[in-house]
């Protein structure tokens, strides 16, 4: 077989997408992501921003077009920008878009420079306007240096896409607000299903479970939902309220199938790459990173591990009782 061949899974999906972890570290510590005392990881696991970068430049020559940069926080791994200028000489020549899911806050300091890279969207999480909510969920961050850090975005010229983790008895009631909050800013909304990720042990993740189902219902009572045909081979579905005009994405990873068209592969901080979400099988691609300054092995073993991609994926909350429980944390496989 060409050695350069794009990469196609056993369900003849090809692969074209990329989400890279790039430290398990973080400046918050999100009630459904991370304990509030983490043990990190010892810095001789994680790939070097030179192992990253030979990584995400094998993928680009495997086909990948977009690359994602995730974590952990992606903004607070040391040099993490020389990682980006570097991988911005992709741009345009086999890699299409570069971008990042952060938290916000730093984009305040790193903004401008991201632009510079040729990123052009970041995806922001943010789940409340509320000051003292934001504090409870994120336990460490403070909404205002994120709000700074979104304006910062905007004004850089990056397009923002708000990412909110739809929690019961928390934001419920600010869907609205919300809503409204992004569509005076010109920020696309997704709402993302909360996912049973890791044992956090101190909170149950089923009492916070708010169905999008729920949600969508609640936004039929004052506005018009088209469903648009947008696909981008991942969980999100979206709609544009007709009143709005803006647009809403889904993320359902529990209670809709999505996997029949997915085109996405992620690799962990320590370079495990995992062909899906929701199963543990996974590749080690640090050995042959580390073992060989030659990426054919490398090659090699992301070719093997893609032809293991499993079809779908087993979370169900349906029977009360989470199946396929995950014990990865997010901040590990970086969501
Ligand atoms: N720190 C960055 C951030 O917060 O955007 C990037 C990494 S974070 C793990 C990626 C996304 O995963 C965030 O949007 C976060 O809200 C989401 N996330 C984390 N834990 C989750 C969970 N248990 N269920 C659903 N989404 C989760
Ligand atoms: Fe950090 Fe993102 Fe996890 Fe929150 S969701 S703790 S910001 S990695």
């Amino acid at each position: 077989m060409d050695m350069h061949a794009p990469l196609i899974d056993p369900f003849a999906r090809p692969i074209n997408y990329l989400r890279v972890s790039v430290t398990d570290r973080c400046d918050f510590r999100c009630v459904y992501c991370m304990a509030e005392h983490m043990q990190f990881l010892p810095k001789a696991e994680l790939l070097t921003l030179e192992e990253l970068d030979r990584l995400c430049t094998t993928f680009v020559g495997l086909g990948v077009r977009k690359l994602r940069i995730t974590g952990g926080e992606p903004l607070v791994r040391r040099g993490i920008m020389g990682f980006f200028r570097q991988m911005s000489r992709h741009l345009g020549k086999g890699l299409d878009e570069l971008t990042l899911t952060t938290n916000g806050s730093q984009l305040g300091k790193y903004a401008a420079e991201l632009y510079e890279c040729g990123v052009r969207r970041v995806n922001v999480s943010l789940d409340t306007l509320d000051t003292a909510k934001f504090a409870e969920i994120t336990r460490w961050g403070r909404l205002a240096q994120v709000l700074d850090g979104i304006k910062a975005a905007k004004a850089a010229g990056l397009q923002v896409k708000i990412n909110a983790v739809a929690l019961k008895g928390v934001n419920d009631v600010e869907l609205f607000d919300l809503v409204k909050w992004c569509s005076d800013e010109g920020h696309d909304l997704t709402f993302i299903e909360v996912m049973p990720m890791g044992d956090l042990g101190n909170e149950d993740r089923l009492d916070q479970y708010w169905p999008l189902s729920d949600l969508r219902d609640q936004l039929t009572e004052r506005f018009t939902l088209l469903d648009l045909a947008e696909r981008t081979g991942g969980p999100a579905r979206y709609v544009k309220l007709a009143e709005t005009g803006q647009k809403i994405g889904f993320i359902t990873p529990m209670t809709h199938n999505f996997c029949e068209s997915c085109n996405r592969v992620r690799v962990t901080c320590t370079g495990e790459l995992f062909m899906c979400l929701g199963q543990e099988d996974n590749a080690d691609l640090r050995a042959p990173l580390r073992a060989y300054s030659d990426d054919t092995a490398l090659r090699e073993e992301i070719r093997n591990a893609i032809s293991r991609k499993p079809k779908g994926h087993d979370f169900d909350y349906s029977r009360q009782k989470i199946e396929g429980q995950m014990t990865r944390h997010m901040s590990h496989t970086g969501g």
